[in-house]
């Protein structure tokens, strides 16, 4: 008998559980939607009661960097701003078309607008991994470094950023030329007038990012893109500020090690210099066809790096071994450019055939133009990437869902979104 009633009791209980857990992921669910409701309607998070319910004014965090703790059930504590900033696009604008490129925190895709029909790269970066490796300060920096560049015509511009709780959207110029260095690869050197074209671009876009106080420092051959008339442009402003590990191995964030200046690979204090340094190791490549300290073995390069002088063989112009040497100087005191930053460049002989005003207003005519038939015309990107499925998941990541590192990311980079003054879509 005692047997029966506790195994009824068990039963029972176990009745009552399942009852109650249904009853408690209902309400969640309920809640969930109600929450969603009221954060995206900025109105009613200013009523009063709706304030102390959702507990708004208390711990937001100083500057809003970060939220330091949460209430791991329902957001509550992400900085309002973040949740309810308005933004006049969302992920679903866009038809998804293919992935383009991949960099440290996510996609970058080419996209097509559903209203204007026009194409965009958007790079859609994951927030849970840029806070994973602390770097959403970077990422603010890169939105707003891309914010001011929309002037210069190497720069890649942006149109919008935006944000879902999970996903930051960069809403990016489409250049669809290829990376210069798939260029570079197929044609193993290039000949040095298509050489100084580019490299006189690039140091046009550095020079310029300078008298804004902005240094490059990661300049990289997946960074060089060019656009289908032929010109330079430059994406990726995340401002890698991590160094190598002391043990060569490379932070994946930084990619690839062969431009880094001797100054990064120490974690010694660093200055613009550093973008010239990387200007050298373009050119080089350009003209030689490999970095300059180049070694199949990654610690032997960093020591070529730090310690080797670079070969310059003769095939390569007096001028431009000159301009190697000069922007490949150890020490960034004595480095071209330490003195007058980009003047300096300007003034240097291997420029001479430059006229520099003719460059800005892209009047010097590319010596090579990429075939593209079109916008969807994917020849010059990495089959690798292009190949990839788009996944739908794009169009279904502005549900907010309760989990508490989601919460985390949603609060994560309040005032990420930008749209243009007029709110038309550019
Ligand atoms: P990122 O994350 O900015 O380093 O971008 C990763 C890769 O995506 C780059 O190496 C490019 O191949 C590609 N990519 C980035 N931005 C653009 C863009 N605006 N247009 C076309 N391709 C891009």
């Amino acid at each position: 008998m005692a047997v029966t009633r506790c195994n009824l009791s068990y039963c029972r209980m176990r009745g009552i559980m399942s009852l109650l857990t249904a009853f408690i992921k209902d309400r969640k669910m309920g809640l969930n939607d109600f929450m969603q409701k009221l954060v995206s309607c900025p109105h009613m998070c200013q009523h009063s009661d709706v304030r102390g319910f959702l507990k708004i004014d208390e711990n937001q965090s100083e500057g809003n960097e970060e939220i330091d703790e949460f209430d791991s059930s329902l957001c509550l504590n992400a900085p309002r701003s973040a949740l309810t900033e308005e933004t006049q696009i969302k992920p679903c604008d866009f038809h998804y078309l293919k992935i383009i490129g991949k960099g440290s925190f996510g996609k970058v895709m080419l996209a097509k607008h559903k209203e204007t029909c026009k194409y965009y790269a958007v790079k859609v970066l994951q927030k849970k991994v840029i806070l994973r490796k602390k770097e959403q300060k970077h990422i603010m920096a890169e939105r707003s470094v891309l914010l001011k560049n929309l002037k210069n015509p190497f720069l890649v511009g942006l149109h919008y950023s935006f944000q879902t709780t999970d996903k930051l959207y960069f809403v990016l110029d489409y250049v669809n030329g290829g990376e210069l260095f798939y260029h570079l690869q197929r044609e193993r050197v290039f000949l040095e007038q298509r050489a100084r074209f580019y490299a006189a671009e690039i140091a046009s876009a550095l020079g310029y990012l300078h008298s804004l106080h902005i240094i490059y420092r990661d300049l990289k051959p997946e960074n060089i893109l060019l656009d289908s008339q032929g010109h330079i442009v430059l994406t990726d402003f995340g401002l890698c500020k991590e160094g190598l590990e002391p043990n060569g191995t490379t932070s994946t964030f930084c990619g690839t090690p062969e431009y880094l200046a001797p100054e990064v690979l120490q974690k010694q204090a660093y200055d613009h210099t550093v973008d010239w340094w990387c200007l050298g190791c373009v050119l080089y490549e350009m003209l030689y066809g490999l970095p300059p300290f180049y070694s199949r073995n990654t610690a032997e390069m960093y020591s070529n790096i730090l310690n080797k002088t670079p070969v310059l063989q003769p095939n390569v112009s007096n001028a431009g071994r000159d301009l190697l040497e000069a922007l490949l100087q150890k020490n960034r005191t004595q480095r071209l450019g330490a003195k007058q930053d980009f003047m300096e460049l300007k003034l240097h002989s291997f420029f001479s055939p430059i006229n520099w005003d003719d460059l800005m207003a892209k009047k010097i005519k590319p010596l090579f133009v990429p075939t593209v038939s079109g916008p969807t015309d994917l020849r010059h990107f990495d089959p690798e990437f292009t190949h990839l499925p788009v996944t739908s998941s794009l169009c279904n990541s502005d549900t907010l869902m309760v989990t508490s590192s989601i919460c985390e990311a949603a609060g994560a980079f309040p005032g990420f979104s930008y749209g243009p003054p007029d709110h038309a879509f550019h």
